[in-house]
């Protein structure tokens, strides 16, 4: 038995070393690809959902790069070694704004640069109204409204266009496919959701990333209340740092709406969580962890920006379902 026990465990090292050198060997390749550039406009995003929108809408004009990637925390991301030579030899970056990219060394690098877009902007000039603010701040997690999140292909049409404006139509013809291909899947993704009863759609996750993915998706159409769907422990940004009243407004708030499962995150641990079970244990309120992480301010495994928020929707939609049975 314990023979079997070791050869399963060397075998499993293989296979995670020998992914872990795939990914870097991949990331390698990118990199190397795009500096290279062949003549085309070599693009850097923030994030992979940014990443995601940018590489589609310029399409074989443009060589593009993530500078985010797998499940690192865009609120916290420093520049990592050889960052700096991206943004260097980058012709236009994209970035989301709105307070999400904070880390000292790359908020620096971001707004003194002539080069960088903070999407987020176009937002805040011309979509005002729809930003949801905290306590004065304005939530940064755009991405999980694909409504919103669409609204950002007319600015990356519009740079991209000035940068290549011999290229205009063929990014303004890419960015009207990219925007009708988001609307679609949000309409399907909104008419999954309403399978669960609105009494049950209350979402308890680890930050407060999900202001927007709440007000389109869970709350009821116009409800001026929807903000008191959601809970999280930590804040806008998860830094671990969290009161005995941060524990208790979320253990208050499961137990006042007898919500039993709870949804960890891919990128941050789950240490709150757990303890907000213990205490809803103590007041004889039983809750659980979700199996699967949703994704929040990565897209984990997801193979695009539609695929991490339809993740999102599936795993939702099953647990409340099943909690209802
Ligand atoms: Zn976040």
């Amino acid at each position: 038995m314990r023979k079997w026990a070791m050869l399963f465990f060397f075998i499993s090292a293989l296979c995670f070393f020998g992914c872990q050198k795939k990914e870097q060997k991949d990331l390698f390749l990118n990199f190397q690809n795009w500096i290279e550039g062949q003549g085309k406009l070599r693009v850097l995003s923030t994030t992979a959902m940014i990443g995601d929108l940018v590489s589609q809408i310029g399409g074989e004009k443009i060589v593009h790069l993530s500078l985010i990637v797998g499940d690192l925390d865009p609120h916290s991301y420093e520049l990592m070694k050889g960052d700096d030579e991206k943004i260097r030899n980058a012709d236009l970056i994209f970035y989301n704004g709105l307070g999400l990219e904070h880390g000292a060394s790359i908020k620096h690098h971001l707004e003194k640069n002539d080069k960088a877009v903070a999407l987020g902007d176009f937002l805040l000039k011309f979509h005002e109204n729809q930003l949801v603010k905290i306590d004065g701040q304005i939530d940064p997690h755009i991405w999980m409204d694909i409504t919103l999140f669409a609204k950002l292909v007319d600015p990356i049409v519009e740079n991209l266009s000035q940068k290549l404006p011999l290229e205009r139509s063929y990014f303004e013809k890419k960015g009207k496919e990219v925007k009708e291909r988001l609307l679609k899947k949000d309409l399907i993704l909104f008419e999954k959701i309403q399978q669960v009863p609105q009494d049950k759609r209350f979402l308890v996750t680890s930050h407060d990333a999900y202001h927007y993915f709440c007000k389109r998706y869970l709350a009821d159409d116009k409800e001026n209340d929807w903000i008191f769907r959601v809970q999280a422990p930590e804040g806008l940004a998860p830094d671990g740092q969290m009161s005995v009243l941060d524990i208790r407004k979320v253990s208050d708030f499961l137990c006042k709406h007898q919500i039993s499962v709870v949804f960890p995150e891919s990128n941050i641990n789950s240490d709150a969580l757990r303890k907000i079970i213990k205490v809803c244990q103590a007041r004889k309120h039983r809750v659980r962890i979700a199996k699967s992480p949703l994704y929040g301010d990565s897209m984990g495994t997801a193979n695009s920006y539609l695929e991490m928020i339809e993740h999102n929707i599936d795993i939702l939609v099953s647990h409340f379902l099943r909690e209802q049975e």
